[in-house]
């Protein structure tokens, strides 16, 4: 394993460990469940919105250490953003993690920074939906789809 490999795994065992931006967040404007049978992990995702803008994000779960951490990694990514580039990381997010990095245009912002941590991720097919709950979750919240959202 390379060094770059340690640190991302320290990384991801931090964030699984202490998430960050966790907890419920009484005055969210949009809110959604999220659930991953294949593991178990469950997760809630709130969203302070005003326009296309977001102006605080935050999510309450439990599972394994990369669904936590994937969680946590993207509030940070996304909170003071918008929810166009919520789109755009999700959708570059999703081919590294499941290894399409070819299609990922690294010239066009915004940049995946700490999502990269995540990246190993495409050598185990079936922690993906660990990895992107996260973010189906935050999506369904934005769209206002109140139904639990399931990766199966
Ligand atoms: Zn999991």
């Amino acid at each position: 394993m390379s060094d770059l490999e340690d640190l991302y795994q320290e990384m991801i065992l931090d964030h699984g460990r202490r998430p960050r931006n966790s907890g419920a967040m009484p005055d969210a404007t949009c809110q959604a469940e999220g659930f991953n049978p294949l593991c178990g992990d469950r997760i809630t995702v709130y969203a302070k919105v005003s326009g296309d803008q977001i102006n605080a994000l935050s999510f309450e779960g439990s599972g394994c250490a990369i669904s936590q951490a994937s969680a946590s990694l993207m509030t940070e990514a996304l909170k003071q953003t918008n929810t166009n580039t919520a789109t755009e990381l999700f959708e570059k997010f999703q081919n590294l993690v499941t290894g399409k990095e070819e299609l990922i245009d690294i010239e066009a912002p915004p940049s995946l920074g700490k999502l990269e941590v995540l990246r190993g991720v495409q050598r185990f097919p079936t922690r993906v939906k660990c990895a992107t709950l996260a973010w189906h979750t935050l999506m369904a919240a934005i769209r206002g789809n109140a139904d639990t959202v399931t990766t199966e």
